[in-house]
């Protein structure tokens, strides 16, 4: 039996200029093809960038390697714009050291050149419909949306897959046999860069293919507006093209059942918090107030790809993508450095646990912390009681609008030191 070595790994950017920086990660075996996904160039075209958030998160490869970036303009993308620093896709010609997009550029250029790329996929949402001949305001040869886009018919170095023009017409074959709706077909788009179009000079596809990468610009419609139908697109063309490549995959999912599709695009995962918190942002409610932070230098760690925090007026917001799925009003503190065990009884049985836990209770908990904490269950209370550890607790003695979720379940308790320091919080889910 063949063995494949499978790497998966994480590169972070290291970059000065923009605020977030963008992720590349390698789905890889020892042999085969590499196919490089890049998404989210431009902030406002979500199908460009979730597409490759399902790939990070629900594909494996077993022959080839996928590099795949989600997020390149990660700035842009929490903010829903097409480029905060101006258009990123007009920087590869040429991009000045003081521009904010500088070292996003240079980085992504030297993955583009890496020799084990042999092929880039650049994905977008592009304006209406793509049709060669013009029949409407929508449908027309001026729009980008549902197209492949190649700079030239072919490479004019006789490497692997240089015939541009010949793969994207079996891509676009291959989609044109299953749409959604009839009008989204797919066209090819060929902008005859080098004799026609001086802005597309300066896009990464451009300078890709100057360098004797092959290289398409995938583009959805910015006018078919549920999020889900465009990413069935941008994963069938990426299947399409893996396909072409020789490259094989499995995905945990049915991609022709658009329910599927969509629960997996809602699926916001978890958010750990300095090492001490955890919040379920699938669950969690628009906002929560007098949140226990450090003044500066907050650790959030996002299980999802296109997770990011973005600091607006003293709040934080949670974003996945250009979603916000929740905010958390601060309250500062110090934290402590103690990270002891919390035993904790819950439905008659005794436990331990760890800051950062969400444990889950059926009837009732009573949390038997050292003599080393405060412990304050949010919304609960009893006269004349200071620390509410030891003491037996049911979802009926604590008010609801204290729970951190939208469904009313979850509560916080928070474990303080005896100088106040915040040590961390465990969460409780009534079931
Ligand atoms: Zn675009």
């Amino acid at each position: 039996m063949k063995k494949y070595i499978i790497i998966f790994c994480i590169f972070s950017g290291f970059l000065y200029g923009s605020v977030l920086n963008y992720e590349l990660y390698k789905k890889e075996n020892s042999d085969g093809n590499t196919l490089l996904v890049i998404g989210g160039i431009h902030g406002d075209e979500p199908g460009g960038y979730f597409a490759p958030s399902v790939l990070v998160q629900n594909y494996t490869i077993k022959k080839g390697s996928l590099w795949i970036v989600p997020n390149l303009n990660f700035d842009s993308i929490v903010r829903t714009r097409r480029g905060i620093y101006g258009d990123m896709n007009r920087k590869f010609n040429s991009v000045k050291k003081s521009d904010k997009d500088y070292n996003t550029i240079q980085s992504i250029k030297k993955t583009i050149l890496d020799k084990k790329v042999n092929l880039i996929l650049n994905l977008h949402d592009g304006r209406g419909f793509y049709r060669h001949k013009w029949e409407s305001s929508i449908f027309n040869p001026g729009a980008w949306g549902q197209a492949f886009i190649i700079d030239q018919t072919k490479l004019h170095k006789d490497i692997k897959f240089s015939n541009l023009d010949e793969i994207a017409r079996k891509v676009s074959e291959d989609l044109n046999s299953d749409l959604v709706e009839n009008h989204h077909s797919f066209n090819i788009k060929n902008t005859k860069t080098k004799e026609k179009d001086e802005q597309m000079q300066l896009s990464l596809t451009y300078f890709a293919i100057t360098n004797n990468k092959p290289a398409f610009a995938v583009e959805t419609s910015k006018n078919i507006t549920e999020l889900v139908k465009k990413v069935k697109y941008q994963l069938k063309a990426i299947e399409s093209f893996m396909r072409i490549m020789n490259i094989e995959y499995e995905r945990d999912f049915d991609l022709d059942n658009l329910d599927e599709l969509s629960n997996i695009l809602k699926k916001y995962k978890k958010v750990k918090i300095n090492d001490r918190i955890t919040l379920d942002l699938e669950t969690i409610k628009s906002t929560n107030y007098y949140f226990p932070l450090k003044i500066d230098d907050n650790n959030f760690k996002f299980e999802h790809p296109l997770g990011a925090i973005v600091k607006y007026k003293g709040n934080y917001n949670f974003m996945i993508g250009n979603k916000r799925v929740g905010t958390l009003i601060p309250q500062y503190f110090e934290y402590c450095d103690s990270k002891e065990d919390i035993a904790i009884v819950i439905d008659n049985k005794k436990q331990i646990a760890q800051f950062g836990d969400i444990i889950e209770v059926e009837k009732n908990f009573k949390i038997e912390a050292s003599d080393n904490f405060r412990v304050n269950v949010i919304g609960f209370s009893q006269d004349n009681i200071e620390n509410e550890n030891n003491l037996l607790i049911s979802q009926n003695k604590i008010l609801n609008r204290f729970a951190v979720d939208k469904e009313q379940k979850s509560f916080r308790v928070e474990f303080y030191d005896n100088s106040n320091k915040f040590c961390g919080m465990i969460i409780i889910k009534f079931k």
